[in-house]
């Protein structure tokens, strides 16, 4: 473990503060298995301490300028993008994904996030009149972050960037697993001058330090990513004090190929969509879903794509598919193998056994069902490693009905020779984003989840507007 890694304090109104308690947390290198840091584990005190931190902050930064406030985020878009291939291999060792999509996800959204609050100032309807009224866009208050461990940076720049352009304070709460690169973005605040108490960081357990949180009287709004079930529980405690919550949970997100497709080009896609960082993404379209007359040539088209995906060293510039995060997900998405098998699945590639010569770090082999069901548990559970379902349908209807045979909504995708054709499946899809034939993902557009994936919108200035109150003055 680096010196560099071993974190001892939290950062509370601006300042770096020794823990109520004496708990710590090992971070685990997910290709090596070896402990490359450690965490405070936070207390419901530590929490309590920076909620006051951030509440005392709240009136000064609210009333700062707009224009202050989008310069720092500006200087910490900058400061991001300067470190980026420090954020980069740090995250590839937190959590085991591959160097280059470290690069430009990992470490590369962040810096694109905080980068966009300039130009997104402009598009924001702050005020607006509406007959007698004047509506106004006011902060929501103090924001309690809780953050998972898949695009750890990301996820608490999508809550924290907008969040501090709004006039909100932050207090974030990341995941146990990857908490490190956390410390690095709190640094940064430190080095651009953000005001004591705008951006506090308290790591811990979800049910301490996270429920502490969510449950904190003087927290205004709990933003929320990660399970499902967690998020129930989140909603839970923090209902008791009527707060605002805002959840970015799981998906189970079904890819839509049409028959008049071009299937090379539709397989190969969708299999890099679904083995994305592992397969450890919340938007995978681990559902693919294909005429039935078709089912033999995809499985072949994926069958002879898998070998690209080959698991490797995170830190290889080759390398496409990295280990798991931990030893827990790797038996989780082994275990979820096991039952596709006993369910009737078919095995076209991959399995449960480690992938040869990678005993160390948490490997999963690539792996493909196909003659998948929509009631096997392969279909309708989060499985969050490499493993993609092959599901016929028999007509375009029963495609949809299929795609929406799910407790999920968050993503999907559907390709059609005819974009029209296309566009209108894409409008019969319950789910908060839809990709036509592939298209780009873009880190401006409002991203969240129909039904049990949350009902948050993040990113863009939908993402903005989330942290807003409408406050109307009548004259
Ligand atoms: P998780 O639910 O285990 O943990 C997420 C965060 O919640 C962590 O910080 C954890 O400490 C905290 N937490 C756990 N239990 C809690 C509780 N009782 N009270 C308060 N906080 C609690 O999820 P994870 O394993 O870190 O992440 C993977 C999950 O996140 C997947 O289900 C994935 O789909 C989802 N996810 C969703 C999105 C999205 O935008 N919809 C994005 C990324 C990940």
């Amino acid at each position: 473990m680096t010196t560099q890694n071993k974190h001892t304090r939290f950062y509370i109104g601006g300042r770096w503060v020794d823990p109520a308690g004496t708990g710590t947390i090992e971070v685990i290198n997910a290709a090596t298995e070896e402990v490359m840091g450690c965490v405070p584990a936070g207390t419901p005190e530590d929490v309590d301490r920076a909620v006051v931190a951030a509440r005392a902050a709240f009136d000064g930064w609210a009333a700062t300028p707009l224009q202050t406030r989008v310069d720092l985020c500006g200087a910490i878009a900058r400061k991001l993008q300067e470190r980026q291939q420090e954020i980069a291999v740090l995250i590839s060792q937190e959590l085991g994904t591959p160097i280059k999509v470290s690069m430009m996800v990992q470490a590369g959204l962040p810096a694109i996030t905080f980068g966009s609050m300039e130009h997104l100032v402009e598009q924001l309807p702050w005020e607006q009149r509406i007959g007698n009224s004047l509506v106004v866009r006011e902060p929501v208050g103090v924001v309690g972050a809780i953050t998972p461990w898949n695009y750890p940076l990301h996820q608490i720049a999508a809550k924290v960037a907008p969040a501090m352009l709004a006039g909100c304070t932050v207090v974030v709460k990341p995941s146990e697993v990857a908490p490190l690169n956390a410390f690095l973005l709190a640094r940064i605040m430190e080095e651009v001058g953000v005001p004591a108490g705008v951006f506090n960081l308290v790591t811990g357990y979800g049910p301490v330090a996270g429920e502490a949180l969510a449950a904190h009287p003087d927290v205004d709004m709990v933003s929320f990513t990660g399970s499902t079930g967690a998020g129930r529980r989140v909603s839970e405690v923090a209902a008791a004090t009527v707060k605002r919550v805002s959840l970015e949970l799981g998906g189970k997100s079904a890819n839509v190929i049409l028959d008049d497709a071009d299937l090379q080009q539709a397989v190969v896609d969708g299999l890099k969509k679904c083995y994305l960082n592992s397969g450890q993404t919340c938007s995978a379209l681990t559902r693919m879903l294909v005429p039935r007359d078709k089912l033999g040539v995809v499985e072949a088209i994926a069958a002879a794509a898998v070998p690209h995906f080959k698991p490797g060293d995170p830190l290889d510039p080759g390398t496409v598919l990295g280990p798991l995060v931990s030893d827990a997900q790797r038996a989780r998405v082994r275990g979820y193998i096991s039952r596709g098998l006993e369910e009737g699945a078919r095995l076209v590639c991959g399995g449960a056994r480690p992938p040869e010569g990678l005993e160390r770090g948490y490997y999963v082999a690539p792996t493909i069902f196909s003659d998948v069901t929509p009631a096997m548990t392969i279909a309708r559970e989060e499985i969050f490693g490499p493993v993609l379902a092959i599901m016929p349908y028999d007509s375009e209807d029963d495609a949809v009905r299929i795609a929406n045979d799910t407790m999920y909504g968050l993503a999907g995708g559907v390709w059609s020779a005819d974009p029209e054709r296309a566009l209108r499946v894409a409008r019969r899809l319950r789910t908060g984003q839809v990709e036509l034939n592939g298209a780009a993902f873009n880190p401006l557009a409002p991203f969240g989840g129909y039904k049990q994936s949350g009902h948050g919108r993040e990113l863009g200035p939908y993402g903005v507007l989330e942290f807003t109150q409408v406050k109307a003055v009548q004259l």
